[in-house]
């Protein structure tokens, strides 16, 4: 076993139940055999993170028992296990990303490469898991600790765990082709990344569609190449004929047809909103490609069967990420085709980690800047 010299404590920031945040000295974790041991550098904040501190759940995700926080971060490999392969060129001191969740590579799932969808999957924060990366000291398999140029900066090796989403979103589900047209509804973190993959990939429009205008003036700036802000509701519509009257309304604006070259091949829902959802799967051509990676707020929406049984619409949903995401979304930063600087809008210091949280949930920090993505260091 190799190991550099550690520091005697792991400082962690620990949730205790609903609006309850404790720093903690929580032991260093033992690495066994296939294991190494990461000293976390930089983390950022998630929608997820401040959904368990707000609610204490996502879902049938709830927590029971104190659970450190953080899923998105990068760190130093400072303990190699003695069973790691040299497969991974992993050493001690080696730049990583993390990939945060651990599948049982024994279930059908993960025997069939879809380890995302492993039902006995352990990830970071996340409850049962009772552990996160916003600490020192963090342990995962060799293979899901995924080496980073040195040309990456660590910062960039955090903001994988949310590229990855996108990757998994717009390149392994949605399969985007070179030249083909994309739109992207909601312009958040997720949103703009899924944005910057289809642009990456070749896409030969981006369009994002979001409620507020700042958030299209970045992704027009950062990644899309049109931008739509839909209209209000007027009192006489329903749901159905407000999202159809929508759908052609972006049509006729950006002089997009119904079907054939130039129409809409892939839509990507990254708000979660009913409104949205029923837009994209109406403005699609036929046999295009839906792929729902947003959470709303609501569990059940009215869907437009029509749209999806006419045009034979291919709908998937989207959960993670899976085999080959961490690979690309690591290969599209080196090759300087995603640039994720611009989505970092704020940097804290691992003892305001609760600032972090509070900028995130109110989406603006105390510089009045809007946040897409706050960045905590590790302690020091
Ligand atoms: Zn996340
Ligand atoms: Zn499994």
């Amino acid at each position: 076993m190799t190991a550099a010299e550690l520091k005697s404590d792991n400082p962690s920031f620990v949730l205790h139940g609903v609006e309850n945040v404790k720093f903690e000295d929580r032991p260093i974790p033992e690495i066994h055999s296939d294991q190494v041991l990461v000293q976390i550098s930089k983390t950022g904040i998630c929608g997820s993170d401040v959904h368990y501190l707000q609610h204490g759940k996502i879902g049938s995700f709830v927590l029971k028992e104190p659970m450190c926080l953080g899923h998105e971060s990068s760190g130093i490999v400072v303990k190699l296990g003695p069973d790691v392969k040299s497969d991974f060129g992993l050493e001690v001191g080696s730049r990583v990303a993390l990939e945060p969740g651990m599948c049982c590579r024994t279930c059908e799932s993960c025997k069939k490469g879809q380890y995302e969808l492993c039902p006995h999957m352990t990830f970071a924060a996340t409850p049962p898991y009772i552990y996160g990366t916003l600490c020192r000291y963090y342990v995962l398999p060799a293979d899901l600790v995924h080496r980073i140029p040195d040309s990456v900066s660590l910062e960039d090796g955090a903001m994988m765990e949310p590229l990855s989403v996108g990757v998994h979103s717009v390149h392994t589900l949605g399969q985007v082709q070179s030249d083909q047209v994309v739109i992207v509804f909601g312009a958040g973190p997720v949103g703009l990344l899924c944005m910057a993959v289809a642009k990456a990939l070749g896409a030969r429009r981006v369009i994002a569609v979001d409620i507020q205008k700042e958030r299209l003036d970045f992704a027009k700036q950062y990644a899309a190449t049109d931008v739509f802000l839909p209209g209000p509701k007027d009192a006489t519509e329903d749901l159905e004929v407000y999202t159809s009257r929508i759908a052609d309304e972006i049509r006729s604006t950006l002089n997009i047809p119904e079907r054939d070259k130039g129409a809409v091949d892939l839509a990507i829902e990254a708000s979660g909103a009913p409104t949205c959802v029923q837009i994209g799967l109406a403005i699609l051509k036929p046999a295009g490609t839906y792929v729902q990676v947003g959470m709303g707020a609501k569990m059940t929406l009215p869907v437009p069967l029509f749209h999806i049984i006419t045009k034979q619409l291919k709908v998937i949903g989207s959960f993670r990420y899976g085999a080959g995401d961490y690979p690309l979304a690591i290969s599209l930063v080196e090759r300087g085709l995603v640039d994720l600087k611009p989505l970092v809008t704020q940097r804290y210091e691992f003892d305001d980690a609760k600032e972090a949280f509070e900028a995130t949930k109110l989406g603006k920090g105390k510089d009045g800047k809007g946040v897409i993505k706050c960045i905590i260091n590790a302690p020091k």
